[in-house]
C-alpha cells in the first residue's frame, strides 16, 4: 500500500497494513514459544547497565519502523521482565499469568470499550463476571461488585463503604468535620499497608487502625480486639469496621473469620475481608474449609492476578448491601443521564468505583473461566497448597534449615540455619543468600522479617510450579547457604 496513501495518512492506523501483521503474527508466536520453554530460562537475570542506558533516549519525534521497536522490546524489555511467569518465581505474591487472558486483552484494546457506561456487551459481560465472582465467594444474590485495578483499590473501595456507613452522619454531603465521633478501625497486626493507604486517603488517619495483636499462628487474637474495642467505646471513639485477613502476605496466615464475623454481628461492626490472597481458596477443595465466614462479610477485597493468574492488572470489590455501595460513589452529571434507548441505556458501572473511564478487565475474566473452568483453577490452588505444605516438611526435616512460621496455605517462611551462628549474623547471612539465589536465576522467593528475624519467603501461587522445583531450590539454598557459612567463618563475605 502507498506510504502516501490519504486513505491512512491521517490516522494512526498502519501505513502497511501487511507490514503491521507480519509484526503481529511474529510477536503472537515469539511469546507463545516463549511460555512454552519457561523452565529452561533464568527467572530473573541482572540488567546490564547497557540496557538500563536504553531507557534514557530522547523523546522520539519522527515515525520508526514497528519491526524495529519489536526487535527493541525482544532485546532489552522482555529478557528483563519479573519472571513470575516462571515456574521457580514465588516473591510476594503474585498470578503467574495466562496466555488465554493475555489474549483477552489485546482483544480488549483493540476494539476500545469503556467499562463506564453505555449498552455493551462489554457491561454485559462486566456484569456476568462479577456475578460469576460473588457466586464463587458465596455471597447472596444482589450484593453489588465491581472490578478495580488490585486489592489496594478493592480494599480502598471496601474501607470507604464502612466508612460512610458507619460515619453517623450523612458523610458524602457534609464531610468529616460532621462526624459526631471519630471513627477507629482495627485490623492484625499482619494486615497489608495498603491498609494504612487507605485510611490515608479516607481522612482517617493511620492512627484510627488498631493493630490488634495476633498469636503464634499469626491470626488476630479475639480477646485483645475485644479489649480494644471497649477501651475505645470508653474513650468516646466509635468503633467502625473490622479488617480480617484471609491469607496474610507474610505468612498466609487467614483470621477466624467466623469469630470475628459473630464478633462484629454482636457489636454492630463492619466487617471487611481483606481477601486479596486467600478468598479464592473458598473455590479450592482442600482449601475451602480455611476460609469459612468468608461470605458472612459486608465487603470482601480479592485479586484475581493472583490466583487466578489474570494478567494484571485485575481486583474485585463484593459489598453485600449495593444501596450503601452506591451511595458512597455514584455521583450525577448533566452529561451523564441514562437514556431510555441508544448508546447511553446501560447502566453505569463508574457508579461503583472510583474511575470513570475504565478498560475491559472482565473480558479477560470471562475468557479464562470460561476456557479453564473454575473446577481447575480450584485444583491449581489445591496443588500450591500441597507445594507449600511439601516445602515446609522438606524444610522442617533438614537440619541446616529452618521454619519461622507455620504453614497455614501457601507462603513458606524459612531461613539458612545449620546451627552455631549468632541471631544477628543469620539475618545477614540469609540476606546475602537471597540476593545470591536470585542471581543465579534458579528460583525467585522473596525475603520478608517474621517476629524480627529475616526469612526467604516462597509464595505459591503459581500454576506451572511442579513438585521437583521445590528439589532444586531446597538445594541452591543450601549450596548458597553453606558457601556463605565458609565465607562468614574466614571472614570474607561483607554483609550488608
Ligand atoms: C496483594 C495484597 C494486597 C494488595 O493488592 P494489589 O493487587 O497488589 O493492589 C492487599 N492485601 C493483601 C493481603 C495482599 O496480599
Amino acid at each position: 500500500m502507498d506510504q502516501q496513501s490519504p486513505r491512512t495518512a491521517g490516522s494512526l492506523d498502519p501505513a502497511d497494513w501487511n507490514e503491521f501483521l507480519a509484526v503481529a503474527h511474529r510477536a503472537m508466536d515469539d511469546a507463545v514459544r516463549r511460555i512454552g520453554s519457561l523452565r529452561d530460562e533464568p527467572v530473573w537475570r541482572p540488567m546490564p547497565e547497557g540496557v538500563r542506558q536504553s531507557f534514557q533516549s530522547p523523546l522520539p519525534t519522527d515515525p520508526q519502523p514497528l519491526a524495529d521497536i519489536y526487535r527493541e522490546v525482544m532485546e532489552d524489555v522482555i529478557p528483563h521482565a519479573m519472571g513470575n511467569v516462571h515456574p521457580r518465581f514465588w516473591g510476594w505474591y503474585m498470578g503467574a499469568g495466562d496466555l488465554t487472558g493475555a489474549l483477552a486483552d489485546f482483544l480488549a484494546g483493540v476494539d476500545g470499550s469503556n467499562l463506564g457506561g453505555g449498552d455493551t456487551a462489554a457491561a454485559l459481560v462486566d456484569r456476568q463476571v462479577t456475578d460469576w465472582i460473588r457466586q464463587m465467594m458465596g455471597f447472596p444474590d444482589g450484593a453489588s461488585a465491581a472490578l478495580v485495578s488490585g486489592g489496594s483499590g478493592a480494599n480502598l473501595i471496601g474501607l470507604a463503604a464502612a466508612r460512610n456507613a458507619k460515619a453517623g452522619v450523612d458523610l458524602r454531603e457534609y464531610g468529616l468535620e460532621a462526624m459526631p465521633q471519630s471513627l477507629a478501625f482495627y485490623a492484625s497486626d499482619q494486615v497489608h499497608n495498603c491498609h494504612d493507604k487507605a485510611m490515608n486517603l479516607l481522612g482517617l488517619g493511620h492512627r484510627a487502625l488498631r493493630r490488634v495483636q495476633t498469636g503464634p499462628d499469626f491470626r488476630i487474637e479475639i480477646d485483645a480486639l475485644r479489649q480494644q474495642v471497649t477501651a475505645d467505646r470508653r474513650a468516646g471513639i466509635r468503633p467502625a469496621c473490622v479488617i480480617a485477613t484471609a491469607g496474610t502476605t507474610n505468612t498466609g496466615s487467614v483470621d477466624d473469620l467466623t469469630a470475628i464475623a459473630d464478633f462484629c454481628r454482636d457489636e454492630g461492626l463492619w466487617l471487611h475481608i481483606d481477601g486479596c490472597i486467600g478468598a479464592l481458596l473458598a473455590i479450592s477443595p482442600k482449601g475451602a474449609a480455611l476460609v469459612r465466614g468468608l461470605d458472612r462479610a459486608d465487603s470482601l477485597a480479592l485479586d484475581l492476578h493472583k490466583w487466578l493468574h489474570a494478567p494484571f492488572d485485575v481486583g474485585c470489590i463484593l459489598i453485600r448491601d449495593r444501596g450503601l455501595h452506591l451511595s458512597t460513589f455514584s455521583e450525577d452529571a448533566e452529561f451523564l443521564v441514562r437514556s431510555e434507548r441508544g448508546l447511553a441505556a446501560g447502566e453505569f458501572l463508574y457508579n461503583y468505583t472510583l474511575e470513570t473511564t475504565r478498560g475491559f478487565r472482565a473480558l479477560k475474566i470471562w475468557m479464562m473461566l470460561k476456557h479453564h473452568g473454575v473446577a481447575r483453577f480450584g485444583a491449581l490452588i489445591d496443588r500450591n497448597l500441597d507445594q507449600a505444605r511439601m516445602l515446609g516438611l522438606m524444610v522442617a526435616s533438614d537440619p541446616a534449615l529452618e521454619l519461622l512460621a507455620p504453614v497455614a496455605t501457601s507462603v513458606v517462611c524459612f531461613r539458612y540455619n545449620p546451627g552455631g551462628i549468632e541471631e544477628a549474623d543469620l539475618n545477614a547471612l540469609n540476606r546475602e543468600l537471597l540476593l545470591r539465589l536470585q542471581e543465579t536465576g534458579v528460583a525467585a522467593p522473596s525475603g520478608t522479617t517474621v517476629r524480627d528475624r529475616y526469612a526467604l519467603r516462597a509464595a505459591f501461587c503459581n500454576h506451572r510450579t511442579e513438585m521437583r522445583d521445590l528439589d532444586m531450590l531446597v538445594a541452591a539454598v543450601r549450596e548458597i547457604g553453606a558457601t556463605l557459612r565458609d565465607e562468614m567463618t574466614l571472614g570474607q563475605t561483607v554483609m550488608t
